[in-house]
């Protein structure tokens, strides 16, 4: 029987070990987390399951049905609290890919060790969000938008009771409407996109939206809760600064032009106790990367229409190849999983993705970052919170600067503390690049560790026996 290992749990790798399945392989199912649903079904752990987990969720059921026919499956392995720390060649075999897998709850000491050799291999591994950094952002109380998300949808825990939400993207309406359904007063959504832009992205080619009418009907909620909860959606407005001595107690907020300048007189100052930041997502793309996987200029592992890379038998789904909402993410991973079992997808089923994939497009369009946020820098507001290096640090002189990426992460230490450039990674890069471009393709997502992991659990000796995953799930 063909074996399958598919990393990641969320709607992309949830349906892509589905229909994995279903095409008769045996699946191993790798996430990190405690619980499956990846980003989007982030939910309470059984043990404090809520009756009405539904209200935060949209297609709850969807997630209920693929989670019980996955578990009634006998030829799907679940590996929950298991991360894929690497990925390399198969050096026994001398062709194919070990996955090195680490089991078991992340502070426990003795972590099982797990090396798996699959016969195809499906990267679910999504996004993360992506902040633009601002004076004060690294005041205690400013949260990234998919952080407060995952406390609010995870934890059932408000960030803040006078909460500010900005940023660019739809993705800002369900921060806010969790929030509220946490008991969070939400002040406002401040949208960085002006109607000029979201107009010409969203209203392009207009017939395709048909095809994404669940979406619509989402967002047709968001706006009903909104006018419910009395919160103001200003678009073209960002937050410019966070204020506080110990805590965020303020922002200032004002009016961007097209280009995302803010413009002179219109900063206003509201008072919040926490502001929730995101300007869309970025991939990840460590374990892409270690596999060998092309990675376009988009910054999005490419894939065929089956979704294969570039790396025989290695298929790629969801976020990591476009952000595109959970419909796509789903639809990638059906077709990722059949394929990796060896079946052709069937064309309605590719039809389906393709319809997905116009609306993320527009999403593209629409709240695409703009080079003017660099306009509400100051000398010394922090880049890379970690390392504490500033806006200034990163554009000291380049004269006589080696123009390669990691020779300048190196000299300013931007992106090498302990968030290894998840968070400001891209940042990073664009600053350090803006005088001269950077040469070479290297890039910040290269971490050839994906997870922190012990040096005790490193050392540790690996096994490809599979009987010693048992009882880790
Ligand atoms: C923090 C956050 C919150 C979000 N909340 C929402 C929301 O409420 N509503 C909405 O419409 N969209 C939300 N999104 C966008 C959302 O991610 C997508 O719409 C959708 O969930 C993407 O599905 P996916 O399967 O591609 O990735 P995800 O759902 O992100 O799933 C990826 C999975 O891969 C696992 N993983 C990653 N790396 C490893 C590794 N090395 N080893 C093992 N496992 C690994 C992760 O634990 C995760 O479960 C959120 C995004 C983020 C980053």
């Amino acid at each position: 029987m063909r074996e399958v290992v598919v990393v990641g749990a969320g709607p992309a790798g949830l349906r892509a070990a589905e229909n994995a399945c279903q095409a008769g392989a045996f699946v191993t199912l790798v996430d990190s987390s405690d619980e499956l649903g990846g980003q989007f079904w982030r939910h309470l752990p059984a043990a404090r399951a809520a009756a009405d987990e539904h209200r935060l969720h949209h297609e709850w059921s969807v997630f209920q049905r693929l989670r019980a026919s996955l578990d009634a499956h006998p030829h799907c392995r679940i590996l929950t609290s298991a991360d894929v720390w690497a990925i390399e060649p198969d050096v026994t075999a001398g062709a194919g890919l070990a996955v090195q897998v680490i089991a078991g709850a992340a502070d426990d000491s003795g972590r099982l060790r797990l090396t798996l050799l699959p016969d195809a291999l499906v990267l679910a591994t999504g996004a993360h969000d992506r902040v633009l950094p601002f004076p004060g952002w690294d005041l205690p109380g400013v949260f990234s938008a998919g952080a407060a998300q995952a406390l609010a949808k995870g934890e059932r825990v408000a960030v803040g009771s006078r909460v500010l939400v900005a940023g660019a993207g739809p993705f800002l309406l369900p921060v806010a409407a969790s929030l509220t359904q946490v008991g969070a007063t939400v002040v406002g959504v401040h949208e960085a996109a002006r109607p000029k832009q979201l107009a010409r992205g969203w209203l392009q080619k207009s017939w395709q939206m048909v095809g994404f009418t669940g979406k619509l009907l989402e967002l047709a909620e968001y706006a009903a809760g909104h006018v419910r909860h009395r919160i103001p959606y200003r678009t073209g407005s960002a937050v410019i600064a966070a204020h506080g001595t110990d805590a965020v107690e303020a922002v200032t907020v004002a009016r961007l032009d097209e280009g995302w300048r803010p413009i002179a007189g219109t900063a206003r100052r509201i008072a919040v106790d926490a502001v929730c930041i995101g300007h869309g997502f970025t991939p990840r793309l460590e374990l892409p990367i270690a596999a060998g996987c092309a990675i376009g200029e988009d910054r999005y592992v490419t894939v065929d229409a089956l979704q294969r890379t570039n790396v025989a038998e290695v298929y790629a789904a969801g976020e990591i190849t476009g952000i595109g909402g959970m419909p796509l993410s789903a639809a990638e991973g059906a077709v990722a999983g059949l394929a990796a079992a060896g079946v052709t997808p069937p064309k309605a089923l590719l039809a389906q993705r393709d319809r997905q994939r116009h609306f993320a497009s527009r999403l593209a369009a629409a709240h695409a970052i703009r080079p003017g946020w660099r306009a509400w820098l100051t000398e010394d507001t922090l880049v890379c919170r970690c390392e504490e290096v500033t806006y200034s640090a990163l554009h000291a002189p380049a004269a006589g600067r080696s123009r390669g990426l990691r020779s300048r992460k190196l000299t300013t230490r931007a992106g090498l503390g302990i968030c290894q450039g998840r968070m400001c990674g891209r940042t990073v890069e664009d600053l350090l690049g803006e005088d001269q471009p950077l040469l070479g393709a290297m890039t910040t997502d290269r971490r050839p560790i994906a997870i922190p992991i012990k040096l005790g659990d490193l050392a540790a000796e690996s096994t490809t026996d599979t009987a010693a995953l048992e009882g880790t799930t």
